[in-house]
């Protein structure tokens, strides 16, 4: 089965998650991709990937990505926060981090951490399709 990605980035960090899912574009193509609708709508425009988009962040796309992975439909989450600035949607943001805690799925939330995130999964990747 494809890997089923969370991509999300706060707007200080959307440039950083274009830069860096377009170093990983050929393995994410071949990914079920979700994120919310900003971001999502620059990965669709600028990379050329195929994502389903959720409602934007501050109007409860965390929440919608939250909800997919309590019934086990997300395998990890790319979550790109912004810790120097306050969010509106703080509350949401926290019960996404807790629910991928609660259910054990992987949540890199910097680039470092999605690098060795997406590099596991490549190999696993690899190791089932060889
Ligand atoms: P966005 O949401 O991709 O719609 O901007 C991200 C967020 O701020 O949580």
């Amino acid at each position: 089965m494809k890997p089923r990605i969370a991509l999300i980035a706060h707007d200080k960090k959307k440039d950083d998650m274009i830069a860096f899912a377009g170093e990983y574009r050929d393995f994410l193509a071949g990914c079920n991709l979700v994120a919310t609708g900003t971001t999502g709508s620059r990965l669709i425009n600028e990379l050329g990937l195929a994502v389903e988009c959720m409602h934007s962040g501050p109007f409860g796309g965390d929440l919608q990505i939250g909800a997919r992975l309590v019934t086990g439909e997300i395998d990890c989450v790319i979550f790109l926060r912004d810790p120097m600035t306050p969010q509106p949607h703080e509350p949401d943001i926290n019960a996404l981090v807790r629910a991928c805690d609660v259910h054990d799925v992987a949540c890199a939330t910097n680039v470092s951490t999605a690098r060795l995130v997406l590099g596991r999964l490549i190999s696993t990747n690899r190791e089932t399709t060889a």
